[in-house]
């Protein structure tokens, strides 16, 4: 829509836009050339209001729905929320939202933006690789996701990618990150760039290093403050004594000293420290230092009262990433599932991922990186599970993973029960987990026993809190960024409802939603 055109979108402009979002919807899949969408998101401009009457705000805290509300909308805020109905402004923008429901703008708390999803790293495929990343965001917003933790990343690409979205040439959420991770050198994730291919080491002088990669504490001390004067708003480690590839065994952990340094600096410099936490070793040292979040959900422990009750008494958080157990328990391993991994858990699950596989999940990835992922699949049958790391085949043990899907529910139950901040986050950008699957994850939380109210909050509020962004983010409120999300049914009622958003706003801009959209708008073309 032209901007200029008209400044009062009144019902039939809502109609208009959705019939278009609906045409979008309605095309065909994209295939072929790599493309990214540019969206023209449609805003007020700068000092002018825009109004949203007739809202039915669903209230994440209280689990209720407000009904019939008009939410002013000014720079980019939410100036104010009333029940008045405004009489059109000489150049405010009214868009009606009879009918819709809005949900505050969701978080992906766990998320790796510039890594695209890829079982198998292919020299051939970097142009792929690296539309795929543009991609990334592009997904995530048009899902409802308006904000991201990035969990690591390759530092130069996220930066240029930051700089696109910023002008407004790349549509994507606001980004929280940490740059790199901060591992000791061999740590988690512990695959040497050099050892994939003689290529990725030329490639990360374009896109720098997602490993921090210390050796010694002055390198540490500098590393992490360079991370830091590149913007970084918090630190994250990586605490598991045992590696996550097949065919690999124990990896480097930090010294006592160094965990001592890092907590200092944290402090010193108010940065929270998230730690990727898959190990009873990793947990217990982290719940030592009194780490801020707890990455990904156990594979190896029962947690005992005590222990959950130490990490509530130490506010720590975790975001469980549920998901990537789904995806990476992958029955493609044995002849037969082994009969401790089964339960009815367990098998709506692995039927669920199977789906999921089997689908052609075109919105969230380029198709040619999902066959490819499927086939790899055949690697773990065609190399045994100790033989894949020795042939340069870099797989996720899958017997880790269905430890994960076996402890992780009782754990999660048992600490949303003590009141720990339970986030929400996909782990996207890792091998067989796309961008924009936030539903996903909310889903499978459902799935475990979370209500709709409490997957919403996790989606929302508590991953505002886990990000400090609380005051800005969240919920739907007086004075907080714009962000939300339109739904077409209350997704108190029905949580699927969050896998198809008709529109999504971002700091006051609305996006028509679609990744299909592009069908419409100028595009960039790549590779
Ligand atoms: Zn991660």
């Amino acid at each position: 829509m032209d901007q200029n055109e008209s400044r009062t979108m009144t019902r039939r402009g809502l109609l208009r836009l959705t019939a278009v979002s609906a045409l979008c919807l309605s095309l065909p899949t994209m295939t072929g050339c790599m493309t990214v969408p540019k969206y023209k998101p449609i805003g007020a401009g700068e000092g002018k209001s825009m109004e949203l009457i007739h809202c039915n705000i669903v209230d994440v805290i209280q689990g209720v729905v407000h009904h019939d509300r008009t939410i002013a909308i000014r720079n980019g805020l939410i100036e104010s929320i009333s029940d008045r109905i405004p009489s059109p402004r000489e150049g405010s923008l009214v868009i009606d939202m009879k009918n819709q429901y809005l949900i505050p703008g969701l978080i992906d708390a766990h998320c790796h933006s510039t890594l695209s999803s890829e079982a198998e790293f292919n020299p051939f495929g970097v142009p792929t690789m690296l539309g795929q990343v543009k991609r990334n965001y592009v997904q995530q917003l048009s899902q409802g996701v308006t904000t991201i933790r990035d969990m690591g990343a390759l530092p130069k690409l996220l930066h240029k990618n930051l700089e696109l979205i910023e002008k407004g040439e790349l549509a994507g959420p606001r980004v929280v990150f940490c740059n790199a991770f901060t591992n000791v050198y061999g740590g988690h994730p512990d695959l040497d760039p050099a050892d994939v291919s003689a290529f990725s080491g030329i490639a990360m002088a374009f896109t720098g290093n997602p490993s921090l990669w210390f050796k010694s504490i002055p390198e540490l001390k500098e590393k992490m403050q360079g991370s830091l004067e590149n913007g970084a708003s918090f630190l994250k480690l990586t605490m598991d004594n045992k590696s996550l590839l097949c065919g690999k065994g124990e990896i480097p952990v930090y010294s006592e000293e160094e965990l001592q340094v890092i907590f200092e600096f944290a402090r010193r410099n108010n940065l929270p420290v998230a730690g990727h936490i898959h190990t009873k070793f990793g947990f217990d040292r982290a719940l030592k230092y009194g780490i801020n979040s707890m990455e990904h959900s156990l594979g190896d422990a029962s947690l005992t009262d005590r222990e959950i009750a130490e990490m509530a008494e130490k506010k720590i958080a975790i975001v469980p990433t549920m998901g990537i157990a789904q995806m990476l328990a992958a029955p493609e391993a044995f002849d037969k599932i082994p009969e401790e991994y089964r339960n009815d858990f367990i098998d709506r699950e692995l039927s669920i991922r199977r789906q999921f596989l089997d689908s052609t999940p075109d919105h969230y990835i380029e198709p040619a990186i999902h066959k490819k992922n499927v086939e790899a699949l055949q690697y773990y049958r065609e190399y045994g599970c100790g033989n894949l790391y020795k042939n340069g085949k870099f797989m996720a043990k899958p017997d880790f993973y269905f430890h994960v899907l076996l402890y992780g529910p009782k754990n999660l139950l048992k600490m949303k029960e003590a009141g720990i901040v339970i986030g929400c986050g996909t782990d996207a950008g890792i091998p067989y987990v796309y961008h924009g699957t936030l539903w996903r994850e909310m889903e499978m939380l459902g799935r475990i026993g979370f209500s709709n109210q409490e997957v919403l909050r996790c989606a929302t509020i508590n991953n505002a809190k886990i990000l400090r962004r609380e005051d800005k983010i969240g919920t739907i409120d007086k004075g907080k960024l714009a962000d939300m999300v339109v739904l077409s049914a209350n997704p108190l009622v029905r949580i699927e409802t969050c896998r198809d958003p008709k529109m999504v706003i971002k700091g006051g801009q609305i996006y028509e939603v679609s990744p299909l959209a592009l069908k419409i708008h100028e595009s960039d073309h790549h590779g």
